[in-house]
């Protein structure tokens, strides 16, 4: 085994913690090396890891198209458009998901290549707080590379269901799903998690008959609960057939079909299915990446312990994104944290503020939100005021014919600072910037209040919403 020079940084995992924070440490002056070892459907190297190969960028991608296809078929005639003989080619349109994401792909090894950062193609394991193995992936022989920090990001993966095995031809996960190349006539999904309806979203909207088999009685349990209702009256409304708990007991392949068994209230069911989508949740992807010597701790789930510096229980080592509990699985807590574990290894102040991280749902509408749910306020006793805007009452969404959806302000009853802000609607991840932003600077309800915003657009309903406190709405009847 050779030995290579000795790095300030090791990033091991290039998805967007990964690869944002060897980025960060490149330009704080730091010698920095990353190990990935992702490999396309052609088996070359691409940088982004599963958000963007298999991830939310692949899935959102998918989902455009989608969107563009079902209002061609369904949205265009009455704006006068008439278009014939649509008809839709699933493998062009995966074609095109791949295009983009190998174009995102190769501008994080530009970005690479510009900061003078090791890209290396190679499996890691972490051996002690300062030396990795490196596995290249094109077999060449290990070796062994050492750095004075070193920081974890190698993300999560699918869940696997030993009651559903994955066979990537009708048993699929989150990732085969985001490239079948032909439409499933009948489909269902065990999970109406985030996962789970994002797919859901695509499929649907591209003619599927989408069933989606969930344990929970409830509804989406993470966001504010009157979202939910919200979300699920759209969604069933679109044709999701959402069967909530119903709990999957078994799924097996037939020649052509999948069976697929589940229980609820009313006893055993059974479903005849072209294709079954496993999103019951992921898993960090911890196993095999320290050897045992090194000690590494993880939690009975897997995921690495570290306190509120992202720093694990070996000095030097960091895990940041989906390996630790600090925060969601989401993609922009993972950067944020790559970038403050880069700064303080270069020695500057730096902070994280997890209160303000929005979470977003992408299916179509959207779900985004900031803060607390009103739920949580109340179980803490927190006095609490509420304004809603519906998005109907904007011209804006009439003009997009767009009309779902609501924007939910919750300040305190005392102070007025906002608390929670939740969106269901189009355009909600974009929305909720403008909430975060006035969270980040600890803004009052007044202080939307008096913002003036631009009519016609969506965002008024923050305004709006805002005036709602005051029983002040000019656009619907306080
Ligand atoms: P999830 O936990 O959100 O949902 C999985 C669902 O599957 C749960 O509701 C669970 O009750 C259900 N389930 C499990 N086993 C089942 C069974 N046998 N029968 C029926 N239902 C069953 O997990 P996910 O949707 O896979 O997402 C995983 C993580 O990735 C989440 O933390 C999510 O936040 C994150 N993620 C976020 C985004 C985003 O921000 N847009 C996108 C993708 C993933």
């Amino acid at each position: 085994m050779s030995k290579s020079p000795i790095y300030d940084v090791i990033v091991v995992g290039a998805g967007p913690a990964g690869y944002s924070s060897a980025i960060r440490c490149a330009q704080l002056g730091l010698k920095t090396a990353c190990i990935d070892n992702w490999r396309n459907k052609q088996g070359q190297r691409i940088l982004g890891g599963a958000h963007l190969n298999s991830g939310c960028v692949a899935s959102i991608t998918l989902l455009e198209s989608a969107k563009l296809y079902h209002a061609l078929n369904h949205d265009l005639k009455k704006h006068g458009i008439h278009a014939e003989n649509i008809s839709v080619d699933i493998a062009a349109m995966i074609d095109h998901k791949d295009t983009i994401i190998d174009a995102l792909g190769h501008r994080i090894t530009e970005l690479f290549n510009h900061h003078k950062i090791d890209s290396i193609h190679a499996t890691a394991k972490l051996l002690n707080a300062r030396q990795i193995r490196i596995s290249p992936v094109d077999g060449s022989e290990t070796s062994i590379v050492e750095a004075k920090h070193i920081i974890l990001a190698t993300g999560s993966s699918p869940m696997q269901l030993p009651y559903a095995k994955v066979d990537n031809e009708f048993i699929v996960d989150s990732f085969a799903a985001l490239n079948m190349t032909t439409l499933p006539k009948k489909l269902a999904i065990i999970g109406a998690g985030v996962i789970g309806l994002e797919l859901a979203s695509i499929w649907s909207r591209l003619g599927s008959e989408t069933i989606l088999l969930e344990a929970q009685e409830s509804f989406l349990s993470l966001p504010d609960q009157q979202i939910s209702r919200e979300a699920y009256r759209i969604y069933t409304q679109q044709g999701f057939d959402l069967r909530l708990g119903a709990r999957v007991t078994a799924a097996k392949k037939g020649s052509k079909k999948v069976m697929v068994e589940y229980q609820d209230q009313e006893g055993s069911h059974s479903l005849r299915v072209d294709k079954l989508i496993v999103a019951s949740g992921r898993k960090p992807n911890t196993e095999n990446l320290a050897a045992p010597e090194a000690n590494l701790l993880l939690d009975e789930n897997g995921y690495v312990y570290v306190d509120e510096n992202c720093r694990t229980n070996l000095p030097g080592v960091y895990a940041i994104g989906d390996l630790n509990l600090l925060g969601p699985m989401l993609a922009h807590k993972g950067i944020e944290e790559g970038v403050f574990v880069a700064e303080q290894i270069a020695g500057r102040h730096s902070t994280i503020n997890y209160d303000t991280l929005p979470s977003v749902i992408y299916t179509d509408p959207e779900i985004a939100w900031v803060g607390q749910t009103e739920q949580a306020l109340r179980a803490m006793g927190e006095p609490i005021k509420i304004g809603i805007f519906p998005f109907h009452a904007t011209a804006r969404a009439h003009a997009s014919d767009r009309t779902e959806g609501l924007i939910k302000l919750i300040a305190h009853a005392d102070s007025d600072a906002l608390l929670g802000v939740h969106i269901i609607g189009v355009q909600a991840s974009e929305l909720i910037a403008e909430a975060v932003l006035a969270m980040e600077f600890s803004a009052s309800s007044e202080d939307f209040a008096r913002t003036i915003h631009a009519h016609p657009t969506r965002s008024e309903a923050f305004h709006e919403a805002a005036l709602a406190f005051k029983k002040k709405t000019l656009h619907i009847p306080n």
